[in-house]
């Protein structure tokens, strides 16, 4: 790959077609992470925190957090923060986000059973049930993070979970951010956990005295977080679920002759931002040298401006823009690479979503950045990373839900479907399976 000049902050380019077998593929990795030394790290806190409950909590709380809490666990009432903490435009702002996730995940909702006759008398139906308790990780060491608590809270309040923990680290005062706090009002937690990294996910893997136990872990967070949740999940004895595998966040944006360079660079940037392991990869169909050079410029330009300029100087370092012959071609490589987000900086980004097949959630055109789905549209943000909308959802209302199925067999239906078990029974050798149609046929020929 060519060499990056330092003094710009600019990205290396690839022209697709050139590269290699290998070198394609390389284009396609994320970093590394090792988790498994990350896990037994995380061992013994999570060990801690099952073994001496809440005083174990209680004590890693302040070794890590620096905070001295008489309890770990808030419950409400909540106080709804005053003017001071909240003013009323960032507060207009949380209500803006949560009516719209609310309003989208609300439609997401199923609301009647499916139901099918398969065949005479032989009807299969599916509903949905919310799962029980949930616990909702809402990072808090390096930044404050209100939409994180959104994007999980409204999903469990829409779904209609009855126990929701809203774990955040507290500041070394005890108090959490009063964003966050505000949300917790919103969607009605059961109760806020102050305790962060593998402790929080511990003690609501195994409950504690005053914690209770949930039955799935969902939400981002450090490595330790991540750990931690990997761990818990393999625990037969937690019995508990996680939301996905997460990674650093990554964008690919797709533009062609009509991109607006500047839209562009600000998509770029605005996931550039969040870390120096955040994935960024342009992919510039049929560009002239003139628009590439644009853009270019614009990257450079406007991550200067940014007050997190050595973030986004890292994260821009370690990214590419791929450039290609054809929509057909650039569509491909983001298929390949399966992205968290995917922006369409196209002259027709409504026909291209068509082709479309992994992605965790796509921004069409334009005037549809990253950022309103990160925060305000409805969408929810939080998505799988690291090539795993291959085969991940992002999490959305039946992240906390499951389906039961059942079937009702009258005894017409079992007639005719009965002879059918019968044979498939004997044929496996379970004579007992073939025998609980056989006794009931028996009465029925009587
Ligand atoms: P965090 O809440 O995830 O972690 C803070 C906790 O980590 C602390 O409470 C502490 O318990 C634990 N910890 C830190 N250092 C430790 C150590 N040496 N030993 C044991 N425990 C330790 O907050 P953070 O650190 O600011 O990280 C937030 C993360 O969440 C970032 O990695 C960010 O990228 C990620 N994030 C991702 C998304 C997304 O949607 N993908 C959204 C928001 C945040």
């Amino acid at each position: 790959f060519p060499e990056v000049d330092e003094s710009r902050i600019k990205m290396r380019n690839v022209v697709l077609s050139k590269l290699n077998k290998e070198e394609n593929k390389k284009l396609l990795l994320r970093p590394v992470l090792n988790s498994l030394a990350m896990i037994d790290k995380v061992k013994p806190i999570v060990e801690r925190v099952r073994k001496e409950g809440d005083d174990g909590l209680k004590a890693m709380t302040k070794q890590f957090d620096k905070a001295e809490l008489s309890s770990n666990v808030m419950l409400p009432p909540f106080a709804t923060p005053d003017e001071d903490q909240l003013p009323p435009d960032v507060k207009a702002a949380i209500d803006v986000a949560y009516n719209n996730v609310k309003t989208f995940h609300t439609a997401q909702a199923e609301k009647e059973p499916l139901i099918v006759e398969t065949m005479p008398g032989v009807q299969c139906s599916r509903f949905v049930r919310p799962i029980a308790r949930v616990g909702i990780y809402v990072p808090g060491g390096t930044a404050i993070l209100p939409s994180t608590a959104i994007m999980l809270g409204v999903p469990a309040q829409v779904a209609g979970c009855k126990t929701i923990v809203l774990a955040t680290p507290p500041r070394p005062d005890g108090s959490i951010s009063p964003e966050v706090l505000y949300v917790a009002k919103l969607v009605g937690v059961t109760c806020i956990l102050k305790a962060g990294g593998a402790q929080a996910v511990g003690a609501m893997a195994y409950g504690t005295e005053e914690v209770p136990k949930v039955d799935k872990i969902f939400g981002p967070g450090n490595q330790w977080v991540t750990a931690a949740k990997m761990l818990v999940q393999n625990d037969t004895d937690a019995l508990v679920a996680i939301d996905m595998p997460a990674g650093p966040s990554e964008v690919l944006v797709i533009a062609d002759h009509t991109a607006n360079p500047v839209f562009v660079a600000s998509d770029l940037l605005s996931q550039a931002e969040h870390g120096t392991d955040s994935q960024v990869v342009l992919v510039g169909i049929s560009l002239t040298p003139k628009l590439l050079e644009e853009i270019e410029e614009q990257i450079d330009i406007q991550a200067k401006a940014l007050p997190r300029v050595a973030i986004a100087r890292e994260a821009i370092k370690k990214s590419v823009i791929v450039l290609v012959d054809s929509q057909k071609e650039a569509i491909e490589f983001s298929n390949e690479y399966a992205p968290e987000h995917l922006i369409l900086h196209l002259e027709d980004a409504v026909k291209a979503v068509d082709g479309i097949e992994n992605a965790g959630s796509v921004f069409v055109g334009a005037f549809s950045p990253e950022s309103c789905g990160d925060y305000a549209s409805g969408t929810n943000h939080t998505l799988p990373t690291n090539g795993f909308a291959r085969q991940f959802s992002g999490v959305n209302t039946l992240s906390f839900q499951k389906h039961i199925t059942s079937q009702l067999v009258s005894s017409d239906g079992l007639r005719v479907l009965g002879p059918s078990v019968v044979r498939l029974a004997e044929r496996e050798g379970l004579e007992a399976h073939a025998n609980a149609v056989r006794v009931r046929l028996a009465v029925l020929d009587k």
